[in-house]
């Protein structure tokens, strides 16, 4: 009996020493020191970045790296790491967790942000040659989206080459350096710390991608031939990446889409769930189509919940009511929370976010026609429509789409 009490007691024992002594609390007070640092970088960091994506003005995110230089350190890390192996509360485990995994990739951030600053720059204030126009590169996916003449968009797909060549050559200095921390955090690749921290398994989920692949193919080549059949002389065959842009557009449907009835229709559909968006203060739309706003549409969690922000950039047409309704999904999740500590608001499962925003996405889809859009007049085929935009985001999609 006195044996087995023992064998109970000393791992307690040892674990409450290490988890309850002087020691512990002056790691936990440091540790709260960096959660306070961290949390004012962050949204120095997203107003930056907000400023840039949607105004293009310049990015200088190495400038905020290098006013803290002290948090983002080895040293740090271990000691979040060895926080995490004695915490016995599993909530306070999870944070720890979560802010281990952040202090890390910003370990590899806080050194390529020059980089990362210079591609931001680059896409914010480079010129495109197009029949002897200068262009705005974020204004290329709205001119693709709108033109008309297959032979002009391929002359547009063309005249971005030099830009991309030159983004590239960043782009392949960014991933080197990614590879190279990965190496210095101790980790044997990159891929194999995301596995890690993030804990996913890569080759699972390659597997589990490629069955979906294979059981969707014929579905995909199915709603693709019916949609392509509507636009004259495109067909499988010589339909190219600089196609979709115009598909996705669907300018037969824009007439059910209009720019105006956007707000409405996100505001009443969530009206139809109790959820007041209208009153919401904290969630701020920004859907003006800036020729140097970056054309992805994406939600700025600046100060959660108090300040979220949202940006679409607008070509008209039904996918910028899905990319609101999407945004409006992450906008929503970050602007509801109760959530105080850090690592919960800004740093927890992303996937959860998500889910939330592509559960609304599909919603919008399958229900806009009959919902927001008059039954009587709404446009034939835009079901089968909606269901293909999704199928192209696939990759082996991609990979069927002459480049
Ligand atoms: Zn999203």
């Amino acid at each position: 009996m006195k044996k087995t009490f023992l064998t109970l007691a000393v791992p307690f024992i040892a674990l409450c020493l290490s988890s309850c002594g002087p020691g512990h609390r002056e790691n936990m007070a440091r540790i709260d020191s960096l959660r306070v640092s961290a949390e004012q970088l962050i949204r120095a960091q997203s107003q930056m970045g907000w400023e840039n994506w949607v105004f293009g003005k310049m990015s200088n995110q190495d400038s905020l790296y290098k006013s803290n230089v002290d948090l983002f350190t080895l040293q740090n890390i271990e000691l979040v790491k060895q926080a995490e192996l004695d915490e016995p509360d599993s909530t306070q485990r999870k944070r720890l967790h979560y802010f281990k995994r952040y202090l890390s990739m910003e370990f590899i951030g806080k050194q390529i942000a020059a980089l990362t600053d210079s591609v931001s720059n680059v896409e914010s204030t480079i010129m495109v040659k197009v029949a002897g126009k200068d262009v705005p590169y974020r204004q290329i996916p709205s001119l693709l989206a709108k033109e008309k003449s297959q032979e002009k968009r391929a002359e547009i797909y063309v005249a971005v080459d030099p830009v991309l060549d030159s983004l590239n050559t960043m782009l392949i200095r960014v991933e080197n350096t990614y590879q190279q921390l990965s190496r210095d955090l101790g980790y044997p690749s990159y891929n194999a710390m995301l596995e890690e921290l993030k804990g996913i398994d890569l080759d699972e989920f390659k597997r589990v991608c490629e069955m979906v692949l294979a059981d969707t193919k014929d579905l995909y080549m199915q709603l693709l031939d019916e949609q392509l059949s509507r636009y004259p002389g495109i067909n499988r065959g010589n339909f190219h990446r600089y196609d979709t842009s115009p598909l996705f557009r669907s300018e037969r449907f824009t007439a059910f889409f209009r720019g105006d009835s956007m707000m409405p229709a996100v505001l009443r559909t969530y009206a139809g769930m109790g959820i007041d968006i209208g009153s919401m203060n904290n969630l701020q739309i920004d859907s003006e189509p800036r020729e140097t706003k970056n054309p992805r549409a994406v939600c700025f969690p600046i100060e959660v919940p108090s300040d979220v922000r949202l940006s679409i950039k607008p070509t008209g047409g039904s996918d910028d009511f899905s990319a609101l309704f999407h945004e409006v999904g992450h906008g929503l999740h970050f602007a509801s929370t109760t959530e105080h500590a850090i690592e919960f608001k800004y740093m927890g499962e992303p996937t959860v976010t998500v889910r939330i925003s592509l559960g609304i996405h599909i919603l919008q889809s399958g229900l806009a026609a009959a919902v927001h859009l008059d039954a009587n007049e709404g446009p034939q085929g835009f079901r089968s429509f909606s269901c293909l935009l999704p199928t192209l985001l696939h990759p082996q999609v991609q990979r069927e789409v002459p480049l």
